[in-house]
């Protein structure tokens, strides 16, 4: 595998640029398994490689937000297609650069691909433009009716920002890139410092099949940088139009003020982290806890904890089945072993959180990993805290994410207090019910109260684990999200990136093909109130 190590802005290659750029200079992926620096140097974008590829987005804008359905489905197959030829170094890098499996990161590039094709499907189908028509009627008294149309249109050039934990799904061309595209707007990446290798190669394919299916320089670039200049720098461009990130709180929050402060206020996509309580009803504790122990187990720990998904807060009723269900979850945090995580600074953070819940009064650790030898830079081991419920409301920090393999079990005696609690939640991406069927009658307040909490509710399931189709949402109010309203997933995620523009009287010569008269594409509409096809 051969890397340049520059920014890729639209046809042409970044300098590789020097220390004390507006980028911060050079930079190297580390690998996490054996914390030595991996080859070659990246070079951050310069401010104004950050400000040429924002001006060909631009630029590119009119032209490509004019492509047609079935040309913008030819485009996301390809890069699809590109993708899955090249699985096996895509999949070689990113185990480098993560430390994730092999495995995983195969599936993971097939739910990439998927995600570029569902995309494709829509788009080429049509219907998401959500077109309206109201006909004129030039005899309507007291003043004549107008023709009034509409449909939803690209915003324009859309920055996305991915995650550490998923540097295929959630990243490069992941789906805030494949909604983006497919509504009509050119993307500039801002790469992952920890990824930065496999964000090259499929930037690389990115720019082959953009200059394939003949569209303009400007439909996308990929912009390194060791720093937060670059990605702080392309917010507040004033050409930039819309934002899609995922990452922690901290970093959406921060990136989202800044979005908010232009003088040209611009919409921004956050998806974030979460806590994703789970609450464990007394039914299905009596029947089946030690079960929902090893399988919770598995979720709080997968990929070391590091899914924004994780099950973090685990609410159960106090008493024997509890004594149960805790017991084997302490037995296999005990007997775990060491996880390597992404990054040295996620590693660091989580120690700091571990060693922070430790010395609080209000929680207990019940047990954490004890293999031998030191942990690395990039390791770290599992960890089971345990509180009442009367702490946890007191304290709503208790509620925030901790990133890697810990959860936080809490007691409660009585339904009322189950309640109080999740009425206190703030925001979260999941929620999770385990109960019989009788223990989701006596709850119904219970799910009433979470789907004002979350955008996703499991039932005797567990959060990790996001099946991709069109109906799934992954959002959730604040801080889960910045805006409650959409998802980062599934093909509900292409309105994030479009607004509905309308036409008044227009010949039907000057109208998009989706609104003239002769519905040529066969595409769905709302024709005088009525759905029509
Ligand atoms: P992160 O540190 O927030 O990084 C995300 C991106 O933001 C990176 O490009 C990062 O660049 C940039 N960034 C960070 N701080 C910034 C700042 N102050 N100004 C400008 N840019 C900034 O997140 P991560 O560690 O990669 O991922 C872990 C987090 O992502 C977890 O909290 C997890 O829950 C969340 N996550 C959420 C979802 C979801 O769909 N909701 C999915 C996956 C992960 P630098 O690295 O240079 O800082």
């Amino acid at each position: 595998m051969e890397f340049l190590g520059t920014s890729i802005i639209g046809f042409r290659d970044g300098n590789a640029g020097k220390a004390g750029d507006a980028g911060n200079g050079a930079f190297q992926a580390f690998a996490p398994a054996s914390g030595q620096k991996i080859e070659p140097a990246f070079h951050s974008a310069t401010a104004e490689e950050v400000d040429l590829a924002v001006r060909l987005a631009a630029e590119a804008s009119t032209e490509f937000g004019r492509v047609s359905g079935a040309k913008k489905a030819e485009f996301l197959e390809m890069i699809a297609a590109r993708i899955e030829a090249q699985t096996e170094s895509l999949v070689t890098r990113a185990s480098q650069e993560s430390a994730l499996s092999l495995a995983r990161l195969q599936s993971e590039t097939g739910r990439t691909c998927t995600q570029l094709r569902m995309f494709a499907k829509v788009v080429r189908e049509g219907s998401w433009v959500t077109a309206r028509i109201d006909r004129s009627d030039p005899q309507r008294k007291p003043v004549p009716k107008p023709d009034v149309r509409s449909m939803l249109r690209p915003l324009g050039p859309v920055v996305v920002f991915g995650a550490s934990n998923f540097p295929l799904a959630f990243s490069v061309a992941g789906g805030d890139t494949a909604s983006a595209f497919a509504a009509g707007n050119p993307v500039i990446v801002k790469a992952h410092p920890a990824h930065p290798g496999t964000s090259e190669l499929v930037g690389r394919i990115i720019r082959d099949s953009v200059r394939a299916c003949d569209l303009p320089e400007g439909v996308f670039s990929l912009l390194f940088d060791s720093g937060f200049s670059v990605g702080a720098a392309l917010v507040k461009h004033p050409l930039v139009k819309a934002v899609g990130f995922t990452g922690s709180i901290p970093a959406g929050r921060a990136l989202f003020d800044l979005a908010a402060k232009r003088p040209s206020p611009i919409p921004f996509y956050g998806e974030m982290g979460s806590t994703n309580p789970t609450f464990i009803l007394p039914g299905a504790l009596a029947a089946r806890g030690e079960k929902i122990a090893t399988e919770l187990y598995g979720s709080f720990t997968l990929g070391g904890g590091q899914f924004c998904t994780k099950p973090g807060l685990v609410f159960l009723s106090e008493g024997k089945p509890a004594e149960a269900l805790i017991n084997v979850i302490k037995t296999k945090v005990a007997e775990s072993t060491k996880f390597t995580l992404l990054t040295s600074g996620i590693s660091a953070s989580y120690a700091r959180e571990i060693h922070h819940r430790k010395n609080r009064g209000d929680i207990s650790l019940l047990a954490e990993e004890k293999s031998p030898g030191a942990a690395t830079e990039f390791q770290a081991g599992a960890a089971l805290f345990q509180t009442d419920i009367t702490s946890f409301l007191a304290n709503p920090d208790l509620s925030s994410e901790v990133f890697g393999p810990e959860t936080l079990l809490i007691n409660y005696s009585k339904k009322e207090q189950i309640l109080e609690a999740a009425r206190a939640l703030h925001g979260h991406l999941t929620a999770t019910v385990h109960g019989t069927e009788q223990d989701i009658v006596e709850f119904s307040e219970l799910i009433a109260i979470l789907e004002n909490k979350v955008g996703r509710i499991i039932y005797n399931g567990y959060p990790t684990g996001l099946e991709l189709c069109d109906a799934i949402v992954h959002g959730g109010p604040y801080p889960a999200s910045t805006d409650s309203r959409t998802t980062s997933v599934g093909t509900l995620a292409i309105f994030r990136f479009a607004r509905p523009v309308c036409y008044q009287d227009f010949p039907d010569v000057a109208l998009p093909a989706e609104l003239k008269n002769e519905n040529s594409l066969g595409i769905w509409r709302m024709v005088d109130g009525e759905l029509t096809h």
